[in-house]
């Protein structure tokens, strides 16, 4: 275990944000707006990659509208003074009697780094409630692995039933389940049928198209239940005109390498690719950290932010952040982390500075939400006004396109998005990251079955 120690004295205040996603980048980067040229404060952001993930558009990276490059940021792009510091390095644990962090860097040794501020911006992890077979044979939407391993996987599928002689097997390869009816299961399904039907129709014409099946697995009575019921309404209708069949207040009991259990009744559906975006759990790390955490594990904190530890703050999705004025909590949402950090970063500069009157609650009254359903459909509320098909669907690729970071990450999504609106999706299936786990993603354990004759004419 290796320290690292500070420079000579006198030492600047080091303010360490540990996630580098939405929540810890903001936060960096709002700090070093905040202290321009000042010397006594440095930022330093660790972060499990050297890049952060605009999950809006990940869903977009499996159908191969966007490529998987174009959908992350450089954190060293996004963090401009010298005095500030971007650690690539997997969080391990955190000690706040000695005000450390064990950290372990790309050398796999542990270091340990110290912190006068610390900024927990962990975010969340996929949760499987235990259910399962989740592990092992289902893949989640939650990391660029994830987004990668779908499209590997989905497409990988078309290619063996493309082969496949057996009805039911061939069956099984071509119907796709999606775990969970909320924001990121609804939009990922969109993308998934949108990509299916159109690399099909284009470069697997022995495949007909009813033989594909497309299934959504959700708890509640209702898709998106973040939103209006009339609009979850409405896309599970445009959803289920789209050959979705949508199993509403239905539980997924257990994902097996053949398909899926799901409702009371134990019905079995028979299904090759399972995606799992039915739950997100706060990292395991937080509970650990010496502060009040709920029972989700979620940091206990006050409207500024502030945990029940003196100098250590929480953000973002692994935070519960009440309301200032009302009852409630702010949703773990990107278009909410953004802001919390802005106010995060005024509030640590101003406790830094002594000036405790600065240190402010966290207010925001949030503008809209939107959801792609694929297919050029979007649905929404915007400023209360409830909007729908290709107008939602424009304004939340436009929303989400504004708030990529910089102008060359706007210029490549737009061309991406220009290419494919030009020349289509294709079903190029990279298999570089799971080599030895034959190109089936996280989960695909999946050992292939016996050699056997796939010639049609054998
Ligand atoms: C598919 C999908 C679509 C979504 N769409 C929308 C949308 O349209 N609009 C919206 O507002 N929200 C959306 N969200 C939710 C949004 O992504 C989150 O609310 C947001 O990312 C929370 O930001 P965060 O910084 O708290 O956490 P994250 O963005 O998850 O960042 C946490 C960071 O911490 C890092 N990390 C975690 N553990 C460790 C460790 N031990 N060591 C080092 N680093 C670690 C992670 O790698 C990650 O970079 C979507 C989410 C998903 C999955």
């Amino acid at each position: 275990m290796r320290t690292i120690y500070r420079a000579d004295p006198p030492w600047p205040h080091r303010v360490v944000i540990l996630g580098g996603g939405f929540a810890g980048v903001e936060t960096a980067r709002h700090l070093e707006r905040l202290t321009g040229r000042r010397e006594d404060v440095e930022v330093w952001l660790v972060n499990r990659e050297n890049f952060t993930l605009f999950t809006p558009l990940l869903p977009e990276v499996c159908s191969g509208n966007l490529e998987a490059r174009h959908c992350v940021t450089a954190l060293r792009a996004q963090l401009r003074r010298p005095s500030s510091w971007a650690v690539t390095a997997e969080v391990q644990r955190i000690d706040s009697d000695a005000k450390q962090v064990v950290v372990v860097g790309g050398d796999g040794e542990r270091h340990r780094l110290n912190y006068d501020t610390l900024v927990l911006a962990l975010g969340g992890e996929t949760a499987t409630f235990g259910i399962t077979g989740i592990t092992e044979y289902a893949v989640g939407m939650k990391t660029l692995a994830d987004a990668f391993a779908l499209r590997n996987r989905v497409i990988e599928m078309l290619e063996r039933a493309d082969l496949e002689r057996n009805r039911d097997e061939r069956r099984a390869q071509l119907t796709f389940v999606v775990g969970g009816g909320g924001f990121s299961g609804v939009e990922t399904a969109g993308e998934l049928e949108d990509f299916v039907r159109r690399v099909r129709k284009r470069f697997y014409p022995k495949i007909r198209e009813e033989e594909l099946g497309f299934h959504i697995v959700e708890l509640k009575d209702r898709v998106l239940p973040e939103m209006p019921e009339d609009m979850g309404t409405y896309a599970a209708r445009k959803l289920r005109t789209r050959g979705y069949q949508i199993h509403l207040g239905t539980s997924l009991k257990e994902v097996r390498e053949d398909g899926v259990v799901v409702g009371e009744s134990g019905t079995f559906i028979p299904a090759r690719t399972v995606v799992w975006t039915g739950g997100v759990k706060p990292s395991p790390i937080v509970g650990e950290a010496g502060i009040e955490v709920d029972r989700a594990g979620r940091a206990i904190v006050g409207p500024t932010m502030a945990t029940s530890r003196e100098g250590i703050w929480a953000i973002g999705d692994n935070a519960l952040i009440p309301k200032a004025e009302e009852e409630g909590h702010h949703a773990p949402t990107a278009q909410n982390a953004v802001r919390e950090a802005k106010r995060l970063a005024r509030n640590i500069l101003a406790t830094i500075d002594g000036r405790p009157g600065d240190v402010q609650p966290f207010r925001y009254d949030v503008l809209g939400t939107l959801a792609s359903i694929g297919s050029h459909t979007g649905v929404g509320v915007v400023f209360g006004v409830k909007v729908r098909g290709l107008l939602a669907w424009f304004m939340w690729r436009g929303y989400y396109w504004s708030r990529v970071p910089g102008v060359g990450g706007k210029a490549r999504v737009a061309l991406d998005w220009f290419a494919n609106f030009l020349f289509g999706s294709d079903p190029v299936q990279l298999k570089v990251d799971y080599g030895d786990r034959g190109g089936m993603g996280p989960s695909g354990r999946r050992r292939p079955p016996p050699p056997r004759s796939v010639d049609p004419r054998g």
